[in-house]
């Protein structure tokens, strides 16, 4: 498998074509950004860390029958995956309240919810990503219903594998975000699932192992991110 052409650079990862016109190079690079891309940071080692990260547990995923892109990691930054039909829309489920969702409806943070809640937003870093519905999907078009359907239910099946994985590993999955793609006529998960996308926090101290930790100034990034790999396991050279 070859490298070819650049074909995006997002704000973390780069994605280039191979001499497989179904497979795709995605290199997680160093830079971090938040906030829209208004504050970026290059913090070393974080390409490295989150290529493994996502590795693991986009495997734990497949195993827990979630089709998802990934194919292999090729070295320490980049990931073989299937080249994808992204649909421009983000899932997110979360389990307990914080962030935006504070904002929002100003309910108080770390509310552990009944049953755990589910969003869309529009991938659209100049409208800040506007929370969207299911039929402002189906109405413009991003998504057909059955499409919208099967999003929500991997989504939902995602967490139900990955709360009792990061509990085991003493961590608590507050929320994360995932997206979607097209491959033939099933729904694949893409993207990444890293501690760039998701809110974990130590399950006694209640302390960020998260991209929560750049975007509050906290410190320690990287070496959080490492903490929650290395309790879940993750080998990272
Ligand atoms: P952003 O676009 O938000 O700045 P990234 O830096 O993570 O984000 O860029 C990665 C881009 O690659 C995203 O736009 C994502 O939708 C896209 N992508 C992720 N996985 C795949 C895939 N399997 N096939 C095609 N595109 C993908
Ligand atoms: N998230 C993400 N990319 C985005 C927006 C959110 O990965 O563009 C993740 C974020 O890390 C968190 C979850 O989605 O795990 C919910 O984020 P929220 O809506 O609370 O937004 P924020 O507080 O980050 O603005």
């Amino acid at each position: 498998m070859k490298r070819r052409d650049l074909l995006y650079t997002g704000k973390a990862k780069s994605v280039f074509r191979t001499d497989d016109d179904q497979k795709l190079l995605i290199e997680f690079r160093d830079d971090t950004s938040a906030f829209d891309g208004r504050k970026t940071e290059a913090l070393s080692r974080k390409g490295t860390v989150n290529n493994h990260f996502n590795a693991f547990i986009m495997q734990h995923l497949e195993a827990a029958g979630i089709p998802t892109h990934f194919e292999s990691l090729v070295d320490d930054t980049q990931s073989l995956v299937k080249f994808l039909d992204m649909i421009p829309v983000e899932c997110v489920v979360r389990n307990i309240t914080t962030g935006s969702i504070c904002r929002r409806l100003g309910v108080q943070e770390g509310i552990e919810l009944e049953a755990p809640t589910f969003e869309f937003f529009l991938k659209n870093d100049e409208l800040h990503d506007p929370m969207i519905n299911r039929y402002h999907i189906e109405s413009f078009g991003w998504a057909h219903a059955s499409e919208v359907e099967r999003m929500t239910e991997l989504t939902f099946a995602t967490n139900s594998a990955l709360v009792p994985l990061f509990r085991d590993a003493g961590i608590i999955l507050v929320d994360f975000k995932l997206e979607f793609g097209r491959f033939g006529d099933q729904i694949v998960l893409g993207d990444e699932f890293t501690p760039d996308g998701c809110r974990l926090w130590d399950s006694e101290t209640r302390e960020k192992l998260d991209k929560d930790r750049f975007r509050q100034d906290l410190g320690d990034v990287v070496e959080s991110y490492e903490i929650a790999a290395s309790r879940l396991g993750i080998s990272i050279p």
